[in-house]
């Protein structure tokens, strides 16, 4: 997106795009900002901008979710129409970054030959655990201490794996710490929430049961398998355990696997069997991916530099500001329309403003979404407490019992059972030079 709206604001600029997979694969369903599209350009008539105005229209149709891959692919047909080349697949991981050029993996057999790209503004899009974040940090070590090998090439397997507190302004905040539940179902199925009297009946028992609040989102894949993603909220033991067993987004947990704590365990369970008993829901056994993951917050100690060589190099979405509370693509739009409106000053102001620029204004925004998600999160805690305290009071009457909640679970085990073996599981942005103004060389991302 950052590569998108800086060539809607300079049509000019030569963009390369950068991307180590072929496909995208993380299907995390994302809850889009309804107001984030109030940064794009979209009076044009071009037909980049005829797909981003189909996209927020299609956002709109399906209530602002829609799932990460397929708005990746969405963004990847707009950026092709926006003249961007965009190289994705084995060959195309950036391995390391010099003062005026990136290295790239020549191709995925032959890892020790490198290519060498020439950038001239370097936009680092590289998620939440960024090298290239960590890569500025080291270039301004390296020119803080004259150190001999200041022209040389910062190599991503130099730098740290892990995300040190030192990269970020304040350290990064934790939020909440969830857990998300994907799992296959027979055939369509409804909401839990798909009235008020569902809510009233079925939503708020069962949420009180777990204590926690749930996300849910239903959808269909390629294949035609129908998927529920529910999102619960969990302690911090119960995220710890699945941690320490490796789990991550990327390495989801079973229903079966030993780390899952027995409490976890028996929330998703009676989820499962409310939805079982009252939304018709057949689940198929084994499908469960359970992925832990903390909602929080965070942003980048250093998010621009000037290269030794002159060029600008900045981070962009993720690497450079994550949010909480689904503020963060919003914030990622409002943020690289900035960087947008500030490198076609480039002819007019210096290097240094624009850096300067850019790095005040990403960190006010930050410091204004930290404040709301400070209340955001007082909110959920007090929604936490007292769906804790009400699930105590012995005066309920609004409730599921333990007997209930165990014939339930029964019941979904012997309607799976029934049902005989299951079916097969089918299974941005960049960099600048210039003689008279806006960049020639490729405007990368990583
Ligand atoms: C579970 C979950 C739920 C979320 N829900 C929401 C939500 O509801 N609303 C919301 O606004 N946000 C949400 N977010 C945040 C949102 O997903 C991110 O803000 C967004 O994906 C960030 O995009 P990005 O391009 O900055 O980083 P990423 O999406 O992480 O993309 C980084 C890309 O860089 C590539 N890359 C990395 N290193 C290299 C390299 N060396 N060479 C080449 N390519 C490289 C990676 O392959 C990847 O494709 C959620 C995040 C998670 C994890």
């Amino acid at each position: 997106m950052t590569a998108i709206q800086l060539k809607q604001k300079n049509p000019e600029l030569d963009v390369l795009m950068l991307e180590k997979y072929k496909a995208y694969a993380r299907n995390h369903v994302l809850q889009i900002n309804p107001h984030c599209f109030n940064a794009c350009q979209l009076d044009g008539d071009d037909t980049a901008t005829q797909l981003l105005r189909q996209l927020q229209s299609k956002l709109q149709d399906q209530h602002y979710r829609i799932p990460c891959n397929e708005l990746e692919e969405e963004l990847r047909a707009i950026a092709t129409a926006a003249s961007i080349t965009i190289r994705k697949g084995d060959g195309e991981m950036v391995m390391g970054i010099a003062p005026d050029h990136v290295l790239i993996k020549a191709d995925s057999n032959t890892t020790h030959t490198c290519q060498h790209v020439p950038y001239d503004i370097l936009i680092g899009a590289d998620g939440a655990h960024s090298k290239t974040r960590k890569a500025i940090i080291e270039m301004k070590r390296r020119e803080a201490n004259e150190s001999d090998n200041l022209g040389n090439t910062v190599m991503f397997s130099d730098l740290s794996q892990v995300d040190e507190d030192t990269e970020f302004d304040g350290g990064q905040h934790i939020i909440n710490h969830r857990v998300r539940v994907k799992y296959r179902i027979q055939q369509d199925t409804g909401r839990m929430d798909s009235s008020f009297g569902n809510y009233v009946r079925l939503v708020y028992p069962t949420t009180k049961w777990l204590g926690s609040i749930v996300h849910e989102h239903i959808s269909q894949d390629e294949d035609g398998n129908h998927w529920v993603t529910a999102d619960f909220f969990i302690d911090q033991d119960e995220y710890d355990s699945l941690k320490q067993g490796g789990h991550d987004l990327k390495n989801p947990a079973s229903l079966n696997n030993q780390e899952l704590p027995a409490t976890l365990r028996r929330k998703i369970e009676t989820w499962q069997a409310v939805k079982h008993g009252y939304c018709g829901e057949v689940k198929i056994p084994d499908s469960e991916k359970i992925s832990p993951y903390f909602i929080g917050s965070f942003h980048a100690e250093q998010p621009c530099h000037i290269t030794t060589a002159g060029k600008l190099v900045f981070l962009s979405g993720d690497a450079l500001t994550s949010l909480a509370f689904m503020r963060a693509f919003n914030n990622c739009l409002h943020n690289s329309a900035y960087a947008g409106d500030q490198i076609a000053c480039l002819d007019t102001c210096s290097l240094e403003e624009i850096v300067d620029r850019i790095a005040l204004h990403a960190r006010l925004r930050y410091k204004k979404e930290l404040f709301t998600a400070g209340l955001k999160k007082a909110a959920v805690d007090f929604l936490l407490w007292f769906l804790n305290i009400s699930n105590k009071v012995p005066w309920q009457t609004n409730r599921f019992t333990a007997a209930e909640i165990d014939q339930l679970i029964d019941s979904m085990n012997r309607a799976i059972a029934s049902q005989g073996a299951p079916d097969n599981l089918a299974g941005a942005a960049g960099f600048s030079t210039d003689d008279v103004g806006l960049p020639t060389a490729p405007l990368i991302a990583v």
